[in-house]
């Protein structure tokens, strides 16, 4: 498989040589020059890994030692069960796809942990080191850490703003005590945060010296391996080949979902994919209207990992509606840059909604009363907009993105108490910490890789 750029730029590339690099060097997002097609018959009995081999390959054909990486990273010790992702079944046709029993508890952890392995093998093979720089406000930076820890070759600096995440996220990456990981508190914001990361790789010798690398939600690979999941959630949920189902997906920067409809261009029997936004709308407004608007502020809402301004994954959704048309992708973005918005129709097999401070809370209540089951903020709002959709005869899977212990306090605000938390978790926040607190300076960042380098 080849990748080429939605803008158009450069030679096709192979997977390995993408899989290091963010956006492509004109811009653009890497995506695979065609769909592989889908073997549901062939794949529906296979464990979880057998199937996450199957599905990746096509996309990962340079990867000599793929079947190796994957058994490894999908294990019951990882993921606490050999369904890896189970489904729960709330009433006959409406499940719970549980993403988030990985080390920190979010969906994010399905698809960095095979991040991590794969970015260890690239750099075996080529004899290279890599100093992974990012930024989080909570979620991704955990994931990140727990996914490259204790690995040869990778070094990773994490940005975080300094007293501004809950005591559980800040002590869920700053316990961990492995000498390649890197936690910089920044005394500022998390926007503060990306300005120092993005200042840092401006300097491109400082760059290209150091091995800078990332692990954004664009990377291809984290798609990938997302794609795997609804793949087994379908198979779990049906019984034959011919059943199609809708899947609920609360949605931020466009990764998740946009996973979702790869495995529909594959071949997979899905009906609609639907998008649920917070507060922060900007994708519910497109999918409604055709209008996709980048908003001015972010507004800090109860399911903070879907507080966005713009959804960095859009763009290969884009491509694919402008018939890949390259050169109309890159007049839209500049159209974007000007304008900070464009019109785009023609979206089909996608319905979208959104969900507010009140809606969550109340769906929090209600799947606790009516299921006993308890959900975390952001599979809450994919709740709310999945039953708000649901089709009459088409089963409804939902995508649990994240486990209620990670978000105690809007738990308290809806059922009156806390949580449980995992045993592993017990005591977590009283830990001793490894953090180095920093100025907002992209010279105390370059200071602390130069450092680390000995
Ligand atoms: C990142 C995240 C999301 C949003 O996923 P996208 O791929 O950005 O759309 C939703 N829920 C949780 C818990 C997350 O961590």
């Amino acid at each position: 498989m080849r990748y080429l750029s939605t803008r158009g730029g450069g030679k096709p590339q192979r997977f390995s040589d993408i899989l290091l690099e963010g956006l492509a060097p004109d811009g653009g997002l890497y995506v695979p020059e065609s769909w592989p097609r889908a073997d549901l018959a062939a794949w529906r009995g296979l464990r979880y890994p057998e199937l996450a081999a199957e599905v990746l390959r096509p996309f990962m054909d340079d990867v000599p030692a793929l079947e190796a990486i994957v058994a490894r990273t999908y294990t019951r010790a990882v993921f606490g069960s050999d369904d890896i992702a189970p489904l729960k079944t709330l009433e006959p046709g409406l499940h719970l796809l549980g993403l988030s029993n990985g080390p920190t508890l979010a969906f994010k952890d399905m698809a960095l942990q095979l991040l991590g392995a794969l970015f260890e093998d690239v750099l075996a093979r080529r004899g290279r080191t890599l100093n992974v720089l990012g930024a989080t406000s909570g979620d991704t930076g955990s994931a990140a850490e727990h996914a490259m820890r204790g690995r040869e070759r990778i070094a990773v600096f994490m940005l975080s703003p300094h007293g501004r995440m809950s005591a559980f996220q800040a002590a869920q990456m700053y316990a961990l005590q492995d000498p390649n990981i890197h936690n910089l508190a920044v005394e500022g914001t998390f926007d503060d945060c990306q300005d120092v990361v993005k200042q840092v790789n401006a300097d491109a010798a400082f760059k290209a010296r150091m091995r800078i690398g990332a692990v954004n939600s664009i990377n291809w690979a984290r798609i990938a391996a997302q794609v795997v999941y609804y793949f087994w959630g379908y198979f779990r949920a049906t019984r034959s080949d011919a059943e199609r189902v809708d899947f609920a997906v609360p949605s931020g920067n466009f990764g998740n979902i946009y996973a979702g409809y790869v495995a529909r261009r594959m071949g997979l029997p899905v009906s609609r994919l639907i998008l649920a936004t917070n507060e922060n709308d900007v994708l519910d407004e497109f999918f409604r209207t055709g209008r996709y608007r980048v908003r001015r502020d972010v507004r800090a809402t109860s399911s903070p990992s879907m507080d966005i301004s713009k959804a960095s994954n859009f763009e290969r959704y884009a491509f694919e509606l402008v018939g890949r048309d390259s050169k109309r992708v890159t007049t839209l973005w500049e159209q974007l840059a000007r304008d900070g918005e464009f019109e785009l129709p023609g979206a089909s097999g996608f319905v979208s909604g959104k969900s507010t401070h009140d809606d969550r809370l109340t769906t929090i209540r209600q799947l606790h009363e009516k299921y006993g089951v308890l959900v975390d903020p952001h599979t809450a709002d994919g709740v709310k907009v999945g039953l708000e959709q649901r089709a009459a005869g088409v089963a409804l899977i939902c995508l649990e993105t994240a486990l209620p212990a990670k978000f105690a306090a809007t738990i308290a605000a809806a059922l009156g108490r806390e949580p449980p938390r995992p045993a592993r978790f017990e005591g977590l926040e009283q830990l001793p910490q490894r953090v180095e607190v920093i100025m907002p300076d992209a010279r105390a960042v370059k200071r602390a890789i130069e450092a680390a380098q000995a």
